[in-house]
């Protein structure tokens, strides 16, 4: 049991995935010391319904200056950015001295729209070189992380936020008390927060346990959002489900009573409480599945191996050190796996040491099989890599269940 981090109510237990490695921790050699593990466990919280991890692993270790991911390295998310700063501009960012907040601010793809439309913006980013992306390209950026000191003291200096958002980032925080009471401080009066993170319903029901590593603290549901909103003096208004990183939804958070509540938001909370999201026969069955899929990909690539095939992964994201460390796939039974990324490149993947090479190497040699870590970017890879397909390759999928894709 622990306790809740939004409620201080109970948390129980349900899920357990084993030892695991930072996810973004790719080492230069295999017997180098200090390869920090925790163990992964998930619970839900038995008073809010919020599903969280048992444990955290401290803030520092995860998001510093070697922070490997670019939020622009896909061209799908920097169109669905962009997308989000123009709606901004159009509905929220219309006063005259608007301004804009956003809690990790990556690289920039975002408030690169923002700055572009002459809009004042300040990105909070505390991992360094990312920032330093943003900053390059003429963004103001704190290199903070957002909590209530940090946003009471932008409010002192630049005045209230009319947006404070945040994609991919709230769901990375912990310490959610401290970043309500700075959004309360720093939130104009009919000002929103805006945030969007992995959806549980999509996670269940595509069985996506990968979306669990050390970065992913909470797994919101509307009705948990909607609780912990109201705990802070704030009001769920509206739940927009998004189709990108496997499944999301962006929740809008008005001050309580400032905004009508949608429909859109009513339907998805009925839903919801139809599917029992929460409900611990729910959560056990989805643990059922997980060590379904484990059992068959494991048996799939011990008989490819036996059958002397060669199987590579592509995309050595943060989400496949879940896999492989919960499933114990190492180089024995994938050889190497690709990214673009260049700091990953020529370095192990952590925990369980498969090699990363660059993309180039995915091109110039011939593999049999490629399992999919990016399978959320499945469709744009899939179609830059014709000529693996064309050459006789196949993909290996393993959610929502293990399977060779068009076969
Ligand atoms: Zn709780």
């Amino acid at each position: 049991m622990s306790t809740c981090r939004v409620c201080d109510g109970d948390v129980v237990e349900f899920l357990d995935l084993g030892r695991q490695p930072l996810s973004d921790h790719f080492r230069s050699g295999p017997g180098l010391p200090g390869e920090f593990f925790y163990r992964l466990a998930v619970g839900v919280c038995g008073d809010c319904t919020m599903v969280q991890l048992m444990k955290e692993v401290p803030r520092e270790k995860m998001f510093h200056e070697d922070y490997p991911y670019y939020s622009s390295g896909s061209s799908v998310m920097q169109k669905h950015f962009e997308d989000t700063a123009r709606r901004f501009l159009k509905t929220e960012l219309t006063g005259p001295d608007p301004f804009i907040v956003e809690i990790g601010s990556n690289d920039g793809v975002l408030l690169r729209t923002i700055h572009e439309a002459g809009v004042r913006h300040l990105g909070f980013e505390p991992s360094g070189k990312v920032a330093d992306v943003a900053r390059a390209s003429g963004l103001r950026v704190h290199g903070d992380f957002f909590e209530e000191v940090s946003a009471i003291e932008v409010h002192e200096s630049e005045g209230s936020a009319d947006v404070v958002y945040g994609a991919n980032t709230i769901c990375h925080i912990p310490y959610l008390k401290s970043v309500f009471r700075g959004v309360d401080a720093l939130l104009a009066p009919d000002g929103v927060f805006v945030f969007e993170d992995p959806y549980l319903g999509d996670i269940l029901e595509k069985r996506s346990f990968d979306q669990i590593y050390d970065e992913h603290f909470f797994f919101f549901t509307a009705r948990s959002v909607q609780a912990m909103a109201a705990r802070f003096g704030f009001e769920l208004i509206d739940a927009e489900r998004l189709p990108v990183h496997g499944g999301e939804v962006r929740y809008t958070i008005a001050r309580a009573g400032a905004r009508r509540p949608s429909e859109a938001l009513v339907r998805l909370i009925a839903e919801e409480d139809a599917r029992g999201l929460s409900d611990l026969c729910r959560l056990h069955r989805f643990v059922a599945d997980i060590h379904g899929i484990r059992d068959d990909l494991v048996g799939l690539l011990r008989r490819l191996k036996d059958e002397g095939k060669t199987v590579v992964a592509y995309g050595a994201t943060a989400k496949s050190a879940t896999v492989t460390n919960f499933c114990g796939i190492g180089p024995d039974l994938v050889a190497w796996v690709c990214d673009t990324t260049p700091a990953k490149q020529g370095r192990l993947t952590p925990g369980m040491h498969i090699p990363v090479r660059s993309p180039d190497a995915f091109a110039t040699e011939a593999a049999d099989y490629a399992l999919l870590f990016a399978w959320n970017h499945a469709e744009e890879i899939m179609a830059k890599e014709q000529e693996f397909r064309r050459a006789g390759g196949q993909w290996i999928l393993y959610v929502p269940e293990v399977h060779i894709a068009g076969a």
